[in-house]
């Protein structure tokens, strides 16, 4: 019996929360198949959990709903994790969440009614507001999504969560994109069709802290920089532009100077400030063309995105309703 609608849910090291998660997904999953004739499955990705999230994930009741758990050979890295759970996915359409309970499960209903009645092929959602951040965050967070969206064919809306329903033929649409790196909320907006923002107030974590470090944020804004945006290769270009020609400027200023007026070169210093300039900027422009080549590199190895260890599918027991 193939699901209609598949939750795919990323875990790492969220075996103290999930319990009561998974309680409170399965009354919300269940209550809206019930409603609307739908059968429902979750997916459990466990990202090489360190406290035994994959073992308890599949001792998990299945209450009314199939529950895959796919654990993988090691932490891959959220991405990854959706991706692996978007590829086990038996349902046409499929839903992403968060396993530390910050995205609430009673949304499903509206996410779903979105995708049926309404006829959005992704109905995703996004941070109400971002008064609880500190600002120097927001000013980050603003600042990245310009550069990314700088000339894009597409934009990504700003404060998207991963939060979010894919019909059936965006998923398909997701599933047909192979490359290897991924950044999910790039994709899923790439694809077109029709599309919906849902504000939501994300809860406080259940337990434990985010993963997300600042150097893990600064990976994944390279990762979606340099996967969507070739803004910061022609900026670069640009600044180079501004710079050899102020240089030219000066240089012939100095001429006119030495010829007409027999002002004496002013030597020392402005040779160090200019190499300083032309060094510094050369490597961070090579250090910028250094992140594109590696994601070539990547790409080219064609590497798996991730390795399955353990597989288990623990059926509904409770009879469903067949239409
Ligand atoms: N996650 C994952 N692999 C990782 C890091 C996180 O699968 O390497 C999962 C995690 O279990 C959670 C979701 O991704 O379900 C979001 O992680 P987190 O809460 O740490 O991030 P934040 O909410 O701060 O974005
Ligand atoms: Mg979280």
């Amino acid at each position: 019996m193939i699901p209609d609608l598949s939750i795919v849910v990323p875990l790492y090291n969220e075996a103290e929360g999930l319990p009561v998660f998974h309680a409170r997904l399965c009354a919300a999953a269940t209550a809206e198949g019930r409603a609307r004739g739908l059968t429902l499955e979750i997916v459990y990705v466990d990202d090489g959990s360190r406290d035994g999230s994959a073992a308890l994930a599949a001792g998990l009741p299945a209450d009314g709903l199939d529950v895959q758990v796919v654990a993988l050979s090691r932490n891959f890295g959220k991405e990854a994790a959706l991706m692996a759970g978007l590829d086990h996915a038996r349902g046409d359409a499929v839903m992403f969440m968060d396993g530390d309970g910050q995205h609430p499960p009673e949304m499903i209903s509206t996410f779903v009614r979105l995708w049926k009645d309404e006829g959005y092929d992704v109905a995703y959602a996004v941070k109400a507001d971002r008064s609880d951040e500190a600002a120097s965050r927001r000013i980050f967070v603003r600042l990245f999504y310009k550069l990314l969206n700088f000339g894009a064919a597409t934009r990504i809306p700003e404060d998207a969560a991963d939060f979010r329903i894919l019909s059936p033929r965006a998923a398909g649409a997701l599933r047909r994109m192979t490359e290897r790196n991924r950044f999910f909320k790039g994709l899923s907006s790439w694809i077109g069709y029709k599309q919906i923002a849902v504000p939501y107030r994300p809860a406080a974590r259940a337990h434990g802290s985010t993963s997300f470090n600042f150097l893990r944020l600064l990976g994944l804004s390279m990762e979606a920089l340099t996967s969507f945006s070739p803004a910061p290769l022609r900026l670069a270009a640009a600044f180079g532009a501004v710079l050899a020609g102020l240089a030219l400027l000066y240089g012939g200023w100095i001429v006119v100077e030495r010829l007409f007026w027999g002002i004496p070169l002013p030597g020392y210093p402005s040779i160090i400030v200019g190499l300083m300039v032309i060094g510094g900027t050369q490597l961070l422009v090579m250090g910028l063309m250094g992140e594109y080549v590696a994601r070539i590199l990547s790409e080219i190895k064609a590497r798996p995105v991730y390795y399955v260890a353990d597989h288990a599918l623990n059926r509904a027991v409770a009879v469903r309703q067949e239409p």
